[in-house]
C-alpha cells in the first residue's frame, strides 16, 4: 500500500473515523497516529524483518499495523475495544499476516499466543491509563519477548531510565533496568496524535538482557521488598517493609540487615541502587 493511502495520512484517517461513526474512548486510551515519520522511527527502534513475529498492543484503527505487517513475517494485534473490529477488518483486510485478538492485553495468554519455544517484539503506541501494568506484566511474567519498543507517556520514559536519588526512581525503573538495556529512540509531540494527548511521548526500547546486571538469590522475592519499599515514599526503608504484613519481615530484622550493608536506620528507599535491593534481599530471606 502506498504512505498517501496509509492511516498515517491524517486524512485518511479522518475519513475512515467518520465511515464508521467512530467515537473516541478516553477510558481506553485511544490517541491514534498521524505521522508516518513517527511510525518509521518505531519501525527502526523495534529493528523488525520478515523473520519477526510482532505482537502489537492496542492496534486502534491499524495505523502502525499497516506499517508492521509490511515489514514483520506475522502480527498479532491484540485489542479490547469491540467497535474498533469492524474498523481494523477494513484497514488491514489486505494483509494476510495479520490475526486480530480481541482481549484485554493484560488478560491474555502470550506465551499460549505465539506458541511452545516462539519468541516475539513486542511493538506498541501503549494506552497510557495502563502503561505501568502491561511493561511490569511483560517483564515480570514470562512473556517470550526479545525486546519491547512502545511509545509511552514522556514521563514515563524518563521514570524507566530513572537512577536511585531522583524523585521519579522507583519500582518500575529497577523492573526495567533489572530485566533490559534502555534505549530512548524520539521523542513524540502531541500533535502526531489524533486526539492530540495532554501530555509529551516517547518510543523507548527495552531490550531484554541475557544475564540481570546484579546476582540475587530469589528475585521475585526482591522485587516484593522493593515494591513495599517505594509504596509509601515519604517512610524509611524499615516502616515500608513493617508495613507489608505479608513479607513477615520485623523492624528489628531490617535494622539489622540495613546495619549490616552499613546503611543509616533511616535510609529511604528511593537512594538504595539495584545492586543494594539485591544484597538487602539476600540478607532477608
Ligand atoms: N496503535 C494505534 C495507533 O498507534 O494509532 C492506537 C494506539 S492508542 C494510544 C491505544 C490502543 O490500545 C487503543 O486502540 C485502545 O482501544 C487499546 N487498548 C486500551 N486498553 C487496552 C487493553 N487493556 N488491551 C488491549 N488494547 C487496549
Amino acid at each position: 500500500m502506498r504512505d498517501e493511502e496509509k492511516l498515517s495520512n491524517p486524512q485518511v484517517t479522518i475519513q475512515t473515523i467518520q465511515k464508521y461513526g467512530f467515537k473516541f474512548q478516553k477510558r481506553y486510551g485511544q490517541n491514534f497516529l498521524i505521522d508516518g515519520h513517527v511510525i518509521r522511527k518505531i519501525l527502526r527502534a523495534a529493528d523488525i524483518t520478515e523473520a519477526d513475529t510482532v505482537v502489537e498492543i492496542g492496534p486502534g484503527i491499524g495505523t502502525l499495523t499497516q506499517y508492521l505487517a509490511e515489514a514483520a513475517g506475522h502480527v498479532y494485534a491484540v485489542e479490547i475495544d469491540e467497535n474498533l473490529l469492524p474498523i481494523l477488518a477494513d484497514t488491514l483486510g489486505s494483509y494476510e499476516n495479520v490475526e486480530i485478538i480481541h482481549n484485554d492485553i493484560l488478560k491474555c495468554d502470550l506465551k499460549q499466543l505465539l506458541g511452545e519455544g516462539k519468541t516475539c517484539k513486542i511493538v506498541a503506541n501503549l494506552p497510557y491509563y495502563i502503561t505501568t501494568p502491561i511493561i511490569m506484566g511483560l517483564l515480570e511474567g514470562q512473556v517470550p519477548a526479545e525486546s519491547i519498543t512502545v511509545m509511552v507517556q514522556k514521563e514515563v520514559a524518563e521514570r524507566m531510565a530513572a537512577g536511585p536519588g531522583s524523585k521519579i526512581y522507583g519500582a518500575l525503573s529497577l523492573a526495567v533496568q533489572y530485566y533490559s538495556d534502555t534505549y530512548l529512540a524520539a521523542n513524540v509531540p502531541p500533535n502526531c496524535f489524533m486526539p492530540r494527548p495532554a501530555v509529551g511521548s516517547a518510543v523507548i526500547r527495552l531490550t531484554r538482557r541475557e544475564e540481570p546486571p546484579v546476582s540475587v538469590r530469589d528475585d521475585a522475592w526482591m522485587f516484593r521488598l522493593i515494591r513495599a519499599s517505594f509504596n509509601e515514599r515519604r517512610k524509611t526503608l524499615v516502616n515500608g517493609l513493617r508495613n507489608e504484613p505479608a513479607l513477615g519481615i520485623t523492624k528489628e530484622r531490617a535494622e539489622e540487615a540495613l546495619q549490616q550493608m552499613g546503611l543509616p536506620l533511616t535510609v529511604r528507599g528511593e537512594t538504595l541502587s539495584l545492586q543494594q535491593f539485591a544484597e538487602l534481599s539476600d540478607l532477608l530471606p
